[in-house]
């Protein structure tokens, strides 16, 4: 693929800035527009290093707008820890629509495509196991997951009427559980909580009775995925994730034992909604696109064990470090 220059909204982020990374590898420039909400600058040393980078400190769901030629817009902006998006629930709300809608004007009158980073959320808690592209899902349109969930339907929808009524080249993929380097420790989300409290002694704290499965990829597995689905001809909606699936106690046993902890795990009240399983058919990606995951769990975990043992920022979250 020719190289280009691409907007990375969100860019400052976990997968944002991974993604940063592989773009400038590739030889393309980038302009990270990013709120710095729960995104980090320290994320964003390897992409300033490259000289073909810049960082605008924006808020995308206000105006959103850069200079000179764009070849794609990746929509990556949001809060996506459960913890976080309960926190900024109307944020949310905002940055899946109107940031959305101002990415795909941006991505229109720049005559660029449109990238957005959708999840597995929006098969909510499912009722179809694994979950293909094709199911509808089963959210809970007022519940508190609500905010992400459908302000990543709607950004779905916004993206497909932008491909339908201007032709405007879109990709849509959903994303299930990825982690690795560059999670914040607090962040709330199971693995760097676990991580976080392996590391420090302090218990290790799963959410009902841990029977619930997820399936955990690594973030250098995602990227390779995403820039796949950039070059394919492939409008989407792609999962894109691994098929690894675990029980939570499973991951909480692991993460212990990798990090030598001895940590004893505490059962804690389940969040309301919280998806029972999830794991993604990704018959798709597989077919079309020739991905699938090539990091195992306990790998990605080692990896992600020594990236954050040497972040200086401590404490899991708990209700009280809001
Ligand atoms: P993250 O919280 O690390 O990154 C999100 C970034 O968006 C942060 O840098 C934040 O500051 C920025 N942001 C939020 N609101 C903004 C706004 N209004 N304007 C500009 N910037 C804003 O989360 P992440 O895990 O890196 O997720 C990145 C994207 O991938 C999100 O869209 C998320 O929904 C999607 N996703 C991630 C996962 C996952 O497991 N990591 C799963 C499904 C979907
Ligand atoms: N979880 C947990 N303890 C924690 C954090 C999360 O047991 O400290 C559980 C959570 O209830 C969910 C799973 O781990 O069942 C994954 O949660 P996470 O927040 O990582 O992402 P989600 O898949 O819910 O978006």
């Amino acid at each position: 693929m020719k190289t280009g220059r691409a907007v990375v909204t969100g860019g400052a982020g976990f997968v944002g800035s991974h993604l940063c990374d592989r773009l400038l590898a590739e030889g393309w420039s980038v302009v990270c527009l990013d709120s710095l909400l729960t995104g980090n600058r320290d994320n964003l040393a390897s992409s300033i290093a490259t000289g073909r980078f810049s960082f605008v400190e924006a808020d995308v769901t206000a105006e959103l707008d850069v200079d000179g030629d764009l070849d794609w817009v990746f929509h990556l902006a949001s809060p996506a820890s459960p913890r976080d998006y309960q926190e900024h629930p109307i944020a949310t709300l905002k940055v899946g629509a109107l940031g959305s809608l101002n990415g795909l004007d941006l991505a229109q009158r720049k005559g660029a495509g449109f990238f957005l980073a959708s999840t597995s959320e929006v098969y909510g808690d499912p009722q179809i196991h694994p979950q293909p592209e094709s199911y509808w899902g089963n959210v809970n349109p007022i519940g508190p997951r609500s905010v992400y969930d459908e302000a990543k339907r709607f950004a779905e929808a916004a993206t497909m009427a932008y491909h339908r009524v201007h032709g405007l080249p879109v990709r849509i993929i959903r994303i299930f559980n990825t982690y690795g380097p560059r999670m914040r420790r607090h962040d709330g989300r199971a693995v760097p909580n676990f991580i976080d409290q392996a590391l420090t002694g302090q218990p290790i704290t799963v959410y009902g009775d841990g029977s619930q499965t997820r399936s955990l990829c690594y973030v250098d597995d995602l990227i390779e995925g995403i820039w796949r689905v950039l070059q394919a001809d492939l409008t989407g909606p792609i999962n894109l994730g691994s098929t690894e699936e675990v029980s939570v106690r499973h991951l909480a046993e692991l993460i212990r034992s990798l990090a030598n902890s001895a940590s004893e795990l505490v059962f804690e009240e389940r969040p309301v909604d919280d998806p029972e399983v999830r794991r993604p058919d990704t018959t798709l990606a597989r077919e079309l696109l020739g991905w699938q995951p090539g990091v195992s769990l306990h790998d990605g975990l080692q990896k992600t064990l020594d990236a954050l043992r040497d972040t200086s920022e401590v404490g899991a979250w708990t209700p009280e470090r809001r």
